[in-house]
């Protein structure tokens, strides 16, 4: 656990407290214990939860540095990367956690409790639905979301659900800059405009970590989301202009 409180002190400038080092302590103590019965993640090792889950998650800390989202949205969470781990370093942040799957979102409801998170929603849902709620849309100043489509289908999850002058962030591997090119047409017919790709090196991870910078710059059109499931059968970028 030291080690982690170095790099994150070393990688993105932020000094853990003893407070929040309990946090990231307990997490990975309610991952291991949950992952033995239910499979939440591939990842197991000690090591593996600290760099590929904690520190892959607080490297969004790099677009925010001391100026964290006001509302934060996590689209398809899973075991809560990387929504968790950022509301443990900004604990000033209201937050809302979706997942279509039942027994994730059963853990990050649990994972709150443990972890006694205020401002914390969890939500069961498709980001489709979400994203046609009027509680929701356009609510958010920022949307993340870590290995969950490819961008040109992330785009119509995300962007619908941040107000205009907010923005989203993907964070992506090695294929980060090609999805970019690819989404570019979608981004333009959801309201956005690529601000940023910024490059991420992390100890111990070879393959290269984008964090991709989308601005919403116009209202999405009430079109989209389209319903649950099409925009992953038919991307935008294959969509006829
Ligand atoms: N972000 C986590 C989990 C990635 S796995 C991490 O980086 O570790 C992708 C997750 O997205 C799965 O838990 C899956 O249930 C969820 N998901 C995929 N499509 C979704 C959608 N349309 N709406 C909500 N959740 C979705």
């Amino acid at each position: 656990m030291d080690k982690l409180r170095r790099e994150v002190q070393k990688l993105f400038g932020i000094r853990l407290t003893a407070r929040q080092m309990a946090a990231f302590e307990l997490y990975e103590q309610e991952l291991t214990e949950w992952n033995s019965r239910f499979n939440l993640t591939a990842i197991r090792d000690s090591d593996s939860i600290r760099c590929k889950h904690f520190l892959d998650s607080l490297s969004c800390a790099v677009a925010w540095k001391d100026k964290p989202p006001g509302r934060l949205v996590d689209i398809g969470t899973g075991a809560g990367f990387p929504g968790i781990p950022l509301k443990i370093i900004y604990p000033g942040m209201s937050l809302l956690l979706v997942d279509s799957v039942g027994k994730k979102t059963d853990f990050c409801r649990h994972l709150v409790d443990k972890l006694e998170l205020d401002r914390v929603e969890v939500v069961q849902g498709r980001a489709e639905d979400i994203g046609r709620l009027a509680i929701h849309r356009e609510q958010f100043d920022w949307a993340v979301a870590r290995a969950v489509a490819t961008l040109p289908i992330l785009v119509e999850y995300l962007l619908p659900l941040v107000r205009i002058g907010g923005s989203i962030l993907a964070q992506k591997g090695e294929h980060g800059p090609a999805e970019a090119h690819t989404a570019e047409k979608a981004v333009h017919m959801l309201g956005g405009r690529l601000r940023q790709l910024h490059k991420i090196e992390l100890p111990s991870v070879v393959e290269d970590r984008y964090l991709i910078i989308i601005d919403k710059i116009a209202a999405t059109p009430p079109q989209y989301p389209r319903r649950a499931g099409i925009p992953s059968k038919k991307p935008l970028d294959l969509a006829p202009v």
